[in-house]
């Protein structure tokens, strides 16, 4: 499977979507959690605005992926 064919989808164990404030911390997560450097892409804006931040209740604007 590719990188690029992830879901945009909350609880998926290697993957977080996250807003600014907490890209930061979902690439310290994958760091501890797989000790492999992570990807981060950004949400195209149609799909921002149904994505919600894995740490907070903000719109989502990165996934950041293992
Ligand atoms: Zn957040």
């Amino acid at each position: 499977m590719s990188s690029r064919d992830f879901e945009l989808k909350k609880g998926v164990d290697n993957m977080y979507s996250c807003c600014a404030e907490h890209v930061e911390l979902a690439i310290d997560q994958i760091v501890d959690e797989y000790e492999v450097a992570p990807v981060v892409e950004m949400i195209s804006e149609e799909n921002q605005l149904s994505t919600t931040c894995s740490f907070c209740e903000n719109e989502a604007i990165y996934i950041v992926n293992k």
